[in-house]
Parts: structure tokens; C-alpha cells; sequence
């Protein structure tokens, strides 16, 4: 007779006991003694195993050993669904049949216990996915991912995907990743002696991008409210815990949006993802609680609850300035705020998600709209407990005599952006948008210390092994 497979969260949430099922998935542990066989099973569907009863005189300890069920290996396990006897679950299997997929010698595998430190785990990241830890990581960042599809799809916004490898560079930022087909040995020179990327794959230099913005724009202007969610690539040598050589970004552009209603959308966006993570991985947030960080819950629900505190960059700078605290590096207006000053504000100051505004255009991109006094920027960065900056957006300049004036300042050269200035020259538009890091988003929701732990295969200096 055969029976249809079974995740282990639906046997779990399952009130129809005393049925025939079937399950497959690793074994997490297996104990027990000659009498009885208790067999952790996990298959990924939930941060809980399933517990397996295998009596001793179908199973016994040697036959188990014999076929593999150990720790790590594979397993398909039939059996009868019961209610249980124990503490810790409310249901159980009692198996009828074992059937080992794959085998893990239990001398080599490298999870043999719990407790491996996350330095240990970064260096078996084609492991470290069937820890608890991991899995739960994992979970909530499909959740999130999922959670900002939903949003924007909810609220009229259209999903565009921009390009990754770019022959522009958006920031007017030199840490990008060269991308070329160019021989490595003697390639073509220019009459200046250097490589000609004229010759290149696509007859000039490209990179990967850093960011969709630029080219989100052009579809805003078009479809009025859009964004993109794709990697981007920094080549910055930030060896710190919040940077990554590739991460993902969330970049929503809006037609007719003033810097207010891009705060709005910010702070309504990143209530809408927290508050679904809390409310659809209740499981796996309660596990990283419990482990990794006993304020999560309340940090999270307390987000979700509370107005952000916004101010200008100014009001900001005056509270530093009289802060008692002492700052490594010093506060003076005009200078680009460190962590330290943010996390002041944030976690010390207010004790609350901050969104500073009107930064000096000095320290900022070209294309943020010039305030009246042209001295700030339509600029506004979210900062949040733990983090840091998470978000960074502006309003856009839509005026074009404007925008050109700040690219000769800050020596962007217009050739390379004629089609951004188009358009500003055809049917401009008031239109603002941010960046919302997605692993600086899912490392505040799970509460992890390092963003090398929120994404499978983290990319950073001297790092890309798997
Ligand atoms: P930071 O000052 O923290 O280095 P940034 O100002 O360079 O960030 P933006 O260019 O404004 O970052 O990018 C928008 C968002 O992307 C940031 O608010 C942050 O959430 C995220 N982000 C930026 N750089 C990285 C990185 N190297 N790794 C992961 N996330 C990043
Ligand atoms: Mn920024």
C-alpha cells in the first residue's frame, strides 16, 4: 500500500492521528537504549524534528548502526502517526520501516554534536543549512523575500529587473568588480598604454553593477511606482559585520513621490516585513530568541509598534555635539556620520528607529534634489537598533540645468549618463526611491550578530568558496 509523503510540519500540526505515513528528510540525533530507538528526524519544512519510536525488537541498536541511521544520513521512515508519550512533542512516529538514502560516517561528518561556534559554520557552508540555526535563518529570509514581493505587489508597485552587469557607474563610486573577456595576458592597448576595453566583450568597459537606481528610474518614468530586488557587488574592502561583497538589494522608485512619502513608504514597508516575519516564523524566531539574542521578540514587536523618530541631519549633529558620551571619531557639520554616531542616536538618544533627513550634499550622491538653501540634499537614511543604516534613499533631482551643475561638481561625466539627463529633458517628473539592504533586513529580523550569517554563500575579502 503506499502512502503519500509527508512534510514534518504538517505531521506536526496533523490532528489526524493512528494513519499510516511516511517521511523523509536527516536524522538529527539518534538515542535510545536495547528496549527502544528515539530518532530526531528533520526534513527542512520546520526548525522541529520529528520524533521517530523504533522498538528494539524490529529495530534493534546494531541494525540501526549497521544500516547508517546516524546522525546526518538520509532517511525515509514509515510508520504509524500516535500521539506521544513523551514531553517536549505532542506526536510521534512509531516506525514500521527504515530505509537509509545516504549514510554519514559518523567518524567524518562534521555535525556530529550541537553547539559548533558560527565561525566553525562559515567554513562548511555547504553544511551549516542543516543546522538548527541555519535553517531558521534560511526560512525567515525566503519569508522576507517572499514578504516584499507581497507588498509591493499589494500596493500597485511593478517588479522590474535591472541590469547586473552595467556599462555605467551609478554612484560615481570606484569599488566595483570589473567584468571582461579580455585575455589576461597581453591584452589590447590603447594609445595611451592602457587596456582598451574598446576591444572588450562589450566594446567598453562594464562592471557589476552596485545598483538598479539609476536604471530604476527610467522605469518609474514610465510606470509610475516600481522596484527592483537583485544583487548587487561592491568590491570595498569593509571587513566589518555589516558589509558583504555581494549582497541583495530592494530598490523601489516612485513617480510624484516627495522625500515625505518615500519616508512613509519606508517606515510602512519595514513595519510590513517585520510584523510578517512575526507573524509567519513564529517558530524560528522563537528558537533564535531563545539562542542567539533574548531581546529579538521585543525588539521586533517594538519596531512594529512605535512611530520612527525623523530629524535633519542638522538637528542630528547638534544632539552629538552636546552628547556627554566621547566619539572616536569627532561630530562636526559637514562630515559624513559614523555607526558609532548612528548607533548613539538610535539605541542611546531616542531608543527608537530614527530617519535622518537633509544631509549636506557634500557627503552625498550626485543625483539627490538640492534643498532651497543649497547647502543639503533630499536625502534620507533609516537607521535601526543594532544596524546601523539599513536604508538609504532621496528625493531625485528632476530639474536638469540642476542635475548637470552637480555633476560637473562632483565629476560625473555626462557622456556616460546621457540617457539618465533624457530623462529629465522628456516629461520630468518629482520621483524618489531608496535601498533597502536585504541582509542588513534579515540580520536585525534574525537578530544574528555577523550579515556573513544571513546569506548561504557570503562573499567578502579573500572569501569565495563556495
Ligand atoms: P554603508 O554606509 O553602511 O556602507 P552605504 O551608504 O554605502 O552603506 P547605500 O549605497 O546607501 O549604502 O546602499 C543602500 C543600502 O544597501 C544600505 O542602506 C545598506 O542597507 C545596504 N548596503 C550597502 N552596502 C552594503 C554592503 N557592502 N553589504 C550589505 N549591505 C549593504
Ligand atoms: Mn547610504
Amino acid at each position: 500500500m503506499s502512502v503519500r509523503r509527508s512534510s514534518v510540519a504538517a505531521l506536526l500540526a496533523s490532528q489526524e492521528l493512528d494513519r499510516e505515513v511516511l517521511v523523509k528528510g536527516w536524522v538529527r540525533t539518534r538515542r535510545g537504549n536495547k528496549f527502544v530507538q528515539f530518532i530526531a528526524v528533520n526534513d527542512g519544512s520546520t526548525i522541529h524534528s520529528i520524533q521517530v519510536v523504533a522498538n528494539a525488537e524490529t529495530f534493534p541498536e546494531e541494525k540501526l548502526k549497521a544500516e547508517g541511521v546516524e546522525n546526518g544520513a538520509a532517511v525515509a521512515i514509515r510508520g504509524t502517526l500516535v500521539a506521544s508519550q513523551g514531553k517536549g512533542q505532542t506526536v510521534e512516529i512509531q516506525a514500521t520501516d527504515i530505509e537509509v538514502y545516504g549514510a554519514a560516517d559518523t567518524t567524518t561528518y562534521p555535525l556530529q554534536k550541537k553547539g559548533h561556534t558560527l565561525e566553525f559554520l562559515r567554513e562548511i557552508a555547504h553544511l551549516r543549512p542543516r543546522t538548527n540555526t541555519f535553517g531558521a535563518v534560511l526560512r525567515l529570509r525566503h519569508a522576507l523575500a517572499f514578504a516584499v514581493h507581497q507588498y509591493f505587489n499589494d500596493n500597485g508597485f511593478f517588479y522590474v529587473h535591472t541590469p547586473i552587469i552595467t556599462g555605467s557607474d551609478a554612484e560615481g563610486a570606484g569599488q566595483m568588480f570589473r567584468v571582461t573577456t579580455l585575455p589576461e595576458q597581453n591584452p589590447p592597448l590603447n594609445e595611451a598604454g592602457q587596456v582598451d576595453y574598446g576591444q572588450d566583450f562589450f566594446g567598453k568597459a562594464t562592471n557589476l553593477t552596485v545598483s538598479g537606481q539609476l536604471e530604476g528610474e527610467i522605469a518609474a518614468m514610465a510606470l509610475g511606482k516600481v522596484y527592483t530586488f537583485g544583487p548587487t557587488f561592491r568590491a570595498e574592502n569593509s571587513n566589518t559585520a555589516r558589509h558583504l561583497a555581494e549582497f541583495w538589494m530592494i530598490e523601489p522608485e516612485m513617480a510624484f513621490y516627495d522625500l515625505q512619502d518615500n519616508m512613509d513608504l519606508a517606515e510602512d514597508f519595514l513595519k510590513y516585513l517585520v510584523r510578517y516575519a512575526l507573524e509567519k516564523c513564529q517558530d524560528d524566531l522563537k528558537f533564535l530568541t531563545e539562542h542567539y539574542d533574548k531581546e529579538l521578540l521585543t525588539r521586533l514587536q517594538f519596531v512594529v509598534d512605535n512611530d520612527f523618530q525623523r530629524l535633519t541631519y542638522t538637528e542630528a549633529v547638534d544632539i552629538l555635539k552636546s552628547a556627554k558620551q566621547k566619539f572616536e571619531f569627532p561630530v562636526d557639520w559637514g562630515t559624513d556620520l559614523q555607526s558609532e554616531h548612528e548607533r548613539y542616536l538610535v539605541e542611546k538618544h531616542f531608543k527608537k528607529p530614527v530617519i535622518l533627513t537633509n544631509y549636506p550634499k557634500d557627503i552625498k550622491a550626485f543625483y539627490m534634489k538640492l534643498d532651497e538653501d543649497g547647502r543639503t540634499v533630499r536625502a534620507m537614511d533609516v537607521l535601526f537598533p543594532g544596524i546601523g543604516e539599513i536604508i538609504g534613499g532621496s528625493q531625485r533631482e528632476e530639474n536638469l540645468e540642476k542635475l548637470q551643475q552637480r555633476m560637473q561638481e562632483m565629476h560625473v561625466p555626462e557622456e556616460d549618463l546621457w540617457w539618465y539627463l533624457d530623462l529629465r529633458r522628456f516629461g520630468s517628473a518629482p520621483h524618489a526611491g531608496f535601498g533597502l539592504g536585504f541582509e542588513r533586513l534579515v540580520l536585525f529580523v534574525t537578530g544574528m550578530a555577523n550579515i556573513r550569517d544571513v546569506i548561504p554563500f557570503p562573499r567578502f575579502p579573500r572569501s569565495a568558496e563556495f
